[in-house]
């Protein structure tokens, strides 16, 4: 099912988010916002483009780095407030140098299993 892209529900910012995953890993690149003219921008060059809020302005991604992010799919969630670019990144999607934004890890299930819990018991205890 497609959706005009008219029809997305963005906040009261005029930004919605846009999580950005790599169409040959599957790995989630990024997270970050757009506004109605930035989405018109990337389908019309095919290339991501989104709204800035720290530089307040509209920014494709790559555009100094040379990192471009070549849009495959544009995808909605059930509510429509939230998109999925599927690119094809070119370079690395992060500004560390990392393949992606998600390098750092904040938790993993390993933590049960050091202090001797299993996933079986969910680690509750
Ligand atoms: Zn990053």
């Amino acid at each position: 099912m497609s959706i005009q892209y008219e029809n997305l529900k963005f906040g009261e910012n005029g930004l919605i988010p846009v999580i950005t995953q790599d169409i040959v890993t599957n790995e989630v690149l990024m997270l970050a916002y757009a506004n109605l003219n930035a989405i018109k921008k990337t389908i019309e060059t095919g290339f991501a483009h989104y709204w800035s809020r720290s530089r307040k302005k509209l920014w494709m991604k790559g555009e100094t780095s040379g990192n471009t992010q070549r849009v495959v799919r544009i995808l909605t969630d059930c509510d429509n407030d939230t998109l999925i670019y599927m690119v094809k990144q070119k370079g690395v999607a992060c500004h560390t140098g990392e393949r992606t934004c998600f390098h750092r890890e904040v938790w993993s299930i390993d933590e049960y299993r050091k202090n001797g819990r299993g996933v079986e018991d969910g680690g509750r205890q």
